[in-house]
């Protein structure tokens, strides 16, 4: 078996030699088509079916469905590096996105740290790269040149085993990931915002749990931890439309419905 370091140089190459596609759609030219990326361009909150209490405020950039899907696997599980860039962007778009649904003049003001969630150690060894920290990056550099001023902060590591989790239940899922997740850093922080970064958000359960880890010895009564991911599975963003319905507030089990993201930053809306 091809190791993590071959199989990169690999998919190097393979860009070199091969016609470029769209990862969305498979049409050839750019790495996203313009269409494909438009997927990715309108904020929605992601709120799954059933919240698990403490889920974090979290904007997705998109709907994990249709191109985006087929986007996001090139990236995570075919190690396609180049997405990195679309995709981080679309990650640059729900932090901004999830920044500006925090009440208060000066919330674009502040400092926004973004966390990346630690990938597991059978993770990492299997892909080679942490992929969710090359999404990161792509997005601080993002919402910089934007002049947001954004680091990244990597505060959380993982602590203990964790079972696969596929073909869990909500509840399995949170048993499983209990504990998971252990803050780093333990001084406390100014004002900044820390705003949790992943791939992709489905039942919502390694969101609440790392934002749980993150909370844990600060003080109440702040703005909670925020979360953004690139793509939100359709069942968790069914009760968003894109621009709509996200507000933060202080209490942490009444952040999902509410107010409008309309000084979202990014591109103009069609409708
Ligand atoms: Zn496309």
């Amino acid at each position: 078996m091809a190791s993590p370091r071959l199989r990169g140089v690999g998919a190097v190459l393979a860009d070199l030699v091969l016609p470029r596609t769209c990862a969305g759609c498979g049409i050839p030219g750019a790495v996203l088509c313009s269409p494909c990326a438009r997927h990715l361009a309108r904020p929605l909150p992601a709120a799954p079916r059933r919240v698990p209490w403490g889920f974090p405020p979290t904007a997705a950039a998109g709907r994990y469905a249709g191109p985006v899907r087929p986007a996001v696997l090139e990236f995570k599980e075919r190690g396609r590096a180049e997405l990195a860039r679309p995709l981080g962007a679309a990650l640059a778009l729900a932090v901004a996105a999830v920044v500006s649904a925090v009440p208060g003049p000066l919330a674009s003001h502040r400092p926004v740290l973004l966390v990346p969630v630690p990938s597991s150690r059978a993770e990492l060894r299997s892909r080679g790269r942490d992929h969710v920290r090359e999404l990161t990056g792509r997005a601080v550099a993002e919402l910089r040149a934007a002049g947001l001023p954004a680091a990244e902060a990597r505060l959380l590591r993982r602590r203990g085993q964790v079972r696969d989790s596929a073909g869990m239940s909500v509840a399995q899922r949170r048993a499983n990931l209990a504990g998971t997740f252990q803050r780093v850093d333990t001084r406390p922080l100014p004002e900044a915002l820390l705003v949790l970064v992943d791939d992709v958000v489905t039942t919502g359960a390694t969101l609440t749990e790392a934002a749980a880890a993150l909370e844990a010895g600060r003080p109440a009564g702040g703005t909670p931890v925020l979360a953004a991911v690139v793509a939100a599975t359709p069942r968790t963003a069914r009760g968003g439309r894109p621009g709509v319905h996200l507000q933060v507030v202080p209490k942490r089990s009444e952040n999902v419905r509410g107010a409008s993201l309309d000084r979202l930053s990014g591109p103009p809306r069609r409708d």
